[in-house]
């Protein structure tokens, strides 16, 4: 989409009811199904083909004004590729739209609305990227000491005005989805007058990953929100709804302002342990949605041999109990879901499982969404102390250290009976250690459980291998299904989608027909 157009003036529509009005309402009645669009130039949205513009080239006027006026409008929707959205000439009154990254790729989401008086700016989500412009993994890494303006003129940091350290603050808030890096990796760099609205999960987990992952948010500026209770953020009122997703307490937002209803849904899933959500909202949906922002992270994606957690649960535990020796799982810490099916996986084939201290911090951190979150401290778990990461646990609090103490296993101990242990592991150097120390002890097999791309991009396939340890894959996505985002569709009957998180954005015009494709910082009129 290129433009939008207001006749604010009724220019337009005056030029309507003198020349063409018929042809272009009957146009309109059959290009829409949206019964206030009856009339082309009423207030609506149009898609623009070269029909179209055919019908006003046709229009010949001997008034050189109209006939001006109608060489320019010809001229403005040949630009727009899409959409044109014209009004019938009274005052417009919408928000704005900018996605400034995520249209076109997976990871680095960053979407602004500002309120029609431009009074309100709202940035949801600012993460990084996951890709570098080429498609290649994008490293974090190879920045970590470039500076704020480094970063911009790379255009790792998204273009906003106002949102930055180094800048004059002009933003209202952040609102944030999920405590996923590609959702709030960049939270670090924004002006620290500026709120930060997360779900109390979410600020548990970016207390952690302050800790363990040198992410650096401002925790000071965190306004925690609940599920499912409004809140005022300038002149938008925000609900979140909590979601099912492989990060836990993940919201979508449903965004009110200047007469719009924008729901965006960040990333979410159907088939996780609250896959339950999902059938809920689209049960009982917010109505009147008049835009849908939707991930779109698994088109072009193959969906994996495991449709659901609960299949991965069963997969795990089939396998763990057949298994003589030791056995190691690669998942992320952070991911709730995966630890709840492995604990429960773990204790049902009557074996011990061996977590690190981080693991430990992240179980006691988010207890506070959940009773029922496994524990350093129940019955099958047991907590393996690294210096590194006791040296990062106990400079936030020593007391830590002893908290977890009662539950800690030595590695002699994994040593001396593998074969009932389940050993929760990264790929880093600390575990690639671990691994070599104890390869004549036991006949130890490897789960990969976590996106395979994160397996294809590193050696640790060749590394287990070199090791004697059989690697095997068991995961499903974190991330919604063809048929889940047609049921969201269908559920919240959006007046228009606009793709997000995804790599295939024109793969929603093959399943939607109102789909308004946006670029990396375009500005649209939400109208
Ligand atoms: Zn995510």
């Amino acid at each position: 989409m290129g433009y939008c157009l207001y006749d604010a003036y009724g220019y337009i529509s005056d030029l309507a009811s003198n020349y063409g009005l018929e042809l272009m309402s009957a146009y309109a009645t059959r290009t829409t199904k949206e019964p206030q669009v009856k009339k082309f130039f009423k207030k609506g949205c149009v898609p623009i083909t070269q029909e179209l513009i055919a019908g006003l080239k046709a229009i010949h006027c001997p008034d050189k004004d109209i006939a001006d006026t109608i060489y320019n409008l010809v001229n403005l929707l040949a630009k727009c590729d899409t959409v044109a959205i014209i009004s019938d000439g009274t005052d417009v009154v919408s928000p704005e739209l900018t996605i400034h990254r995520g249209t076109h790729e997976i990871g680095g989401s960053c979407v602004e609305l500002c309120s029609n008086s431009g009074n309100t700016r709202l940035i949801i989500d600012l993460g990084l990227p996951l890709v570098n412009a080429d498609m290649s993994p994008f490293d974090w890494g190879t920045h970590r000491k470039s500076t704020l303006p480094q970063l911009l003129t790379k255009k790792i940091l998204p273009s906003v005005d106002g949102l930055y350290e180094n800048d004059k603050p002009a933003i209202t808030a952040v609102l944030l989805s999920h405590a996923h890096i590609d959702h709030y990796g960049l939270l670090r760099f924004v002006h620290s007058d500026i709120p930060l609205y997360m779900s109390v999960g979410t600020k548990s987990l970016a207390e952690v990953s302050n800790v363990f992952l040198n992410t650096n948010v401002k925790l000071d500026m965190v306004k925690t929100f609940e599920m499912w209770q409004p809140f005022q953020i300038g002149e938008f009122a925000v609900t979140p709804y909590l979601m099912d997703h492989s990060a836990p307490d993940a919201a979508a937002f449903l965004i009110e302002a200047d007469g719009q209803r924008i729901f965006y849904t960040g990333d979410f899933r159907g088939h996780g342990r609250k896959g339950i959500l999902l059938e809920r909202l689209t049960k009982d949906p917010p109505h009147h949605i008049n835009y849908l922002i939707m991930e779109g992270s698994m088109l072009g994606r193959d969906e994996g041999l495991y449709p659901d957690e609960t299949s991965v649960e069963q997969a795990l535990h089939d396998y763990i109990l057949s298994q003589k020796g030791l056995s190691y799982i690669f998942t992320s810490s952070q991911n709730l879901d995966r630890l709840v099916s492995i604990y429960r996986a773990a204790r049902h084939s009557g074996k011990t499982l061996v977590i690190d201290l981080y693991t430990a911090f992240v179980l006691d951190k988010l207890s506070v969404i959940s009773p029922v979150i496994p524990q350093f401290d129940w019955k099958g778990v047991r907590v393996l102390y690294s210096y590194y990461h006791a040296q990062k646990l106990a400079d936030l609090d020593k007391a830590l250290l002893y908290k977890y103490k009662s539950a800690k296993i030595e590695l002699e101990e994994i040593c001396d009976a593998p074969n009932d242990k389940v050993l929760l592991a990264k790929d880093s150097r600390y575990f690639r250690g671990i691994i070599t120390k104890l390869k004549d002890s036991s006949k130890a097999i490897a789960i990969f459980s976590m996106w395979h791309g994160y397996l294809e991009r590193s050696n640790l396939g060749q590394f287990l291998e070199s090791n004697g340890i059989p690697i095997t894959e068991i995961h499903t996505s974190g991330h919604a299904y063809v048929n889940q985002l047609r049921s969201m569709v269908d559920a919240l009957k959006p007046r228009w989608i606009i793709p997000i998180h995804t790599f295939h954005p024109e793969k929603f015009r093959d399943m939607f027909p109102n789909v308004i494709q946006l670029n990396d910082g375009e500005t649209i009129s939400l109208c």
